[in-house]
């Protein structure tokens, strides 16, 4: 019985030996994102109509639209990437994409103009 397990731990390290590490070297290396992983909204501010639905369903209360300014702006602080706001969108200018938001020491909130006609 320990022979046979000592046989098969043998195998198992032997085999580990020549497989490619399950571990990549980040930061040194790029991390590779699951392709449906939520990391953060993104918005394509020139189909934007100021609506503001996506600043209603907004659980988290992290989008403010002003529809004088044209602005869109997100706190991705505060965004839980929950994806109401794709949803909820009626232009599909929302989208949430893979990549997390920068770490920062500040929080801080990015705002989108809408650009001019
Ligand atoms: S993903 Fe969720 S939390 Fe983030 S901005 Fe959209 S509705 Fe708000
Ligand atoms: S729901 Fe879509 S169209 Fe409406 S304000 Fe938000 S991003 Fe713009």
């Amino acid at each position: 019985m320990e022979k046979t397990r000592a046989f098969t731990l043998a195998g198992r390290m032997l085999k580990n030996l020549f497989r490619k590490p399950a571990t990549t070297q980040y930061p040194f290396e790029p991390a590779d994102y699951p392709e449906r992983m939520r990391g953060h909204v993104r918005i394509e501010i020139k189909d934007c109509i100021s609506c503001g639905l996506c600043m209603r369903s907004c659980p988290s209360g992290a989008i403010a639209v002003d529809r004088k300014a044209g602005t869109w702006t997100i706190d991705r602080f505060d965004c839980v990437q929950c994806g109401s706001c794709v949803s909820a969108c009626p232009k599909k200018c929302l989208f949430i994409e893979k990549g997390y938001t920068e770490p920062d020491s500040i929080k801080r909130s990015e705002t989108f103009t809408k650009p001019e006609e």
